[in-house]
């Protein structure tokens, strides 16, 4: 290639197609072996609630490792290619619930991967992994994403409803980036919105036709009785102009980035005590 570029070319340098394969069918091998081998964590990200600052959630995501720099972007769709999604999702749902008990009164946001959720055993691993630790359904909200509902195979709905019946919340992940069709907000099955990071980040927010788009989904949520969540909250200014607008929940690096179990309940403390202290002046208590 470099030479075919002509004398005194820079040349970017391409892995050619055979190292592309050769490295991809490594990772596939590594992410096999850690599935097999249980090399993953959850970590935590809270979800604060802007009528009274307080921790509303706890979002789980998904780490390797003994790999930090491999994110679940570009992991999960590999691992579901391989037919391991089933495995690992079981882990996670366990996991998850079992991580819910360290902060009673705040939820646990738990993320279905669109093969899991068509999954029909998947009613029955979290039934397992409900009775298995005393956990209440109401406390666990299940993520999901818009193409997950544009998918209205009777089985996907069936496991939908099946989710609602036994009491959990259902959170649309990543709104606004899909095949947005507003009709399933209508249909009473979706208690929280997620507004996808690309509406804020980077001060878009900022921008004119940008906070139209964000005002208009809120006031949706608002007038359909549905939570909205800001996703990727950087700053100070984000917080304060989704406040403005009657946000109802924020979530980002500006409050929290996603911590390892014990750093979170440690921050989770934290960010306790300060909203009650906040809120203990605005109401003049202090
Ligand atoms: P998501 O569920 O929409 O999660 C939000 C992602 O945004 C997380 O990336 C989080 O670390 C990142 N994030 C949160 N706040 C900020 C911010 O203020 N700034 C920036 N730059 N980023 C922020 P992460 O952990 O890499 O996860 C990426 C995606 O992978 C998730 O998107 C979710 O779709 C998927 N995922 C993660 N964990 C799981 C899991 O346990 N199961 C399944 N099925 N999917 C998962
Ligand atoms: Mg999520
Ligand atoms: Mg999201
Ligand atoms: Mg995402």
């Amino acid at each position: 290639d470099a030479k075919a570029g002509g004398k005194g070319r820079y040349v970017v340098y391409r892995p050619d197609l055979g190292e592309k394969i050769a490295a991809a069918k490594a990772l596939e091998h590594r992410l096999a072996t850690a599935v097999h081998d249980g090399d993953f964590e959850l970590h935590y990200q809270p979800i604060i609630c802007l009528a009274n600052d307080q921790p509303s959630s706890m979002e789980a995501l998904i780490r390797l490792k003994s790999d930090m720099a491999t994110t679940p972007d570009i992991f999960i769709p590999i691992i579901e290619r391989l037919g391991l999604m089933p495995a690992l999702g079981a882990w996670i749902i366990r996991r998850g619930f079992e991580d819910s008990l360290q902060w009673p009164g705040v939820h646990t946001a738990i993320n279905l991967s669109p093969l899991q959720i068509q999954s029909p055993d998947l009613l029955d691993i979290i039934d397992q992994a409900q009775a298995e630790f005393g956990v209440d359904p109401g406390s666990i909200m299940f993520e999901i994403t818009e193409g997950i509902l544009l998918n209205r195979t009777d089985n996907v709905r069936a496991i939908l409803q099946g989710l609602k019946e036994r009491g959990y919340k259902l959170a649309l992940d990543d709104f606004g980036t899909g095949y947005s069709s507003l009709s399933y907000l209508g249909d009473f099955i979706i208690d929280r919105l997620k507004l996808d990071q690309s509406f804020l980040r980077g001060g878009r927010i900022l921008l004119e036709r940008n906070s139209t788009l964000v005002k208009g989904v809120i006031d949706i949520g608002r007038n359909l009785g549905i939570e909205v969540v800001a996703e990727g909250v950087e700053d100070a200014g984000d917080v304060s102009a989704l406040r403005a607008w009657g946000c109802s929940h924020v979530q980002g690096f500006y409050i929290s980035k996603p911590l390892p179990l014990e750093m979170a309940v440690a921050k989770l403390r934290r960010i306790m005590a300060q909203s009650t202290s906040r809120v203990a002046v605005d109401a003049g208590i202090r």
